[in-house]
């Protein structure tokens, strides 16, 4: 799966800061793979994005249908339960649908996405694939405001009603998306504007709504828009409490990349956390040297849905 890496478009993102005594995590499940289909190719460019995806992101490449299949392969064998398409936009992919039919064929799949490309056909096609498929298939969208305003800040132009017009459509093709909102302003943290999120996305169609508030990660275009992380947020041996080497996320799932495997879906343009070509060469346990790790042992915060 390596590739040269001379044409990427942007630096790779090696943090300034890695923790010289990192508590290590060891893999205690292969549980959840996630798949980077889409590489950092996005068809927006959101200003909080940790990994810098826009539409001229080439630092990770799209994900082959041959490289996608192998590393589902590759899970079977692992006993992998669940599975993830991220990017990136999955919908970019052109050959997104035999993608998901093939993830479909062995596991529950949650697509992420920002929903812009979702048209009418796709929404059916989602829809029918809900009903038919041997097992689940759920969508994560994001949208980081009630209103133009808010959101497009963060998403940009016209980014609000090309979003909530994907949300609509998948509503009246009888999907249900999770809504997730990246916390980028203070209230949202608060009961009151939950709520009031909760109403909104009703009023989208959505008649059962489900919404995910995520923590941000001070990395990638994130640490541009407010500021990266001190110098004192990283984890030392002895800061995990007890239980939470079976929390973290990165303790039963591994992300593929068309470039190789990464601990999880935050790291993939740090050079450090690269495991190797293979999924198996990533059944080992890591070294939570990140500044990321800080904000999961923190916030408790988990990219699963
Ligand atoms: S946050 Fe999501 S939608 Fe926005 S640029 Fe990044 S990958 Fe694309
Ligand atoms: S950033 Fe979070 S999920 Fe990724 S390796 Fe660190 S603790 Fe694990």
């Amino acid at each position: 799966m390596r590739r040269p890496k001379g044409h990427s478009a942007l630096p790779m993102a090696e943090p300034a800061l890695l923790s010289l005594d990192p508590p290590e995590l060891p893999l205690n499940a292969l549980d959840t793979l996630w798949l980077q289909v889409t590489g950092t190719l996005c068809n927006i460019a959101c200003l909080h994005c940790f990994i810098t995806c826009g539409p001229k992101n080439h630092q990770h490449e799209m994900m082959t249908v041959e490289q996608v299949y192998s590393a589902l392969d590759s899970a079977r064998e692992q006993g992998v339960r669940e599975y993830y398409f991220t990017g990136g936009e999955p919908f970019l992919h052109p050959q997104i649908r035999d993608l998901i039919t093939r993830t479909l064929q062995q596991g529950p799949l949650t697509i992420l996405t920002n929903g812009i490309l979702i048209d009418e056909d796709m929404a059916t096609w989602l829809g029918s694939t809900f009903v038919t498929a041997p097992y689940s298939l759920d969508l994560r969208v994001s949208l980081d405001g009630m209103t133009a305003e808010d959101n497009d800040v963060i998403r940009g132009k016209n980014t609000f009603a090309l979003i909530t017009a994907g949300i609509a459509r998948l509503a009246r093709a009888g999907v249900n998306p999770v809504i997730t909102v990246t916390e980028v302003r203070p209230e949202m943290g608060h009961a009151e504007a939950r709520a009031a999120f909760m109403n909104f996305v009703r009023a989208l169609g959505l008649t059962k709504p489900r919404l995910k508030f995520l923590t941000p990660f001070l990395i990638g275009r994130e640490a541009t828009r407010t500021h990266g992380y001190a110098h004192n947020e990283l984890l030392h041996q002895g800061d995990l409490h007890a239980g939470e080497e079976f929390e973290l996320q990165c303790s039963s799932c591994r992300m593929v990349t068309d470039d190789g495997v990464y601990p999880c879906p935050l790291l993939i343009n740090v050079p450090s956390a690269r495991m190797g070509d293979t999924l198996a060469e990533g059944l080992r346990p890591i070294k939570l040297a990140w500044q990321p790790c800080y904000t999961c042992h923190v916030s408790g915060v988990t990219c699963r849905t």
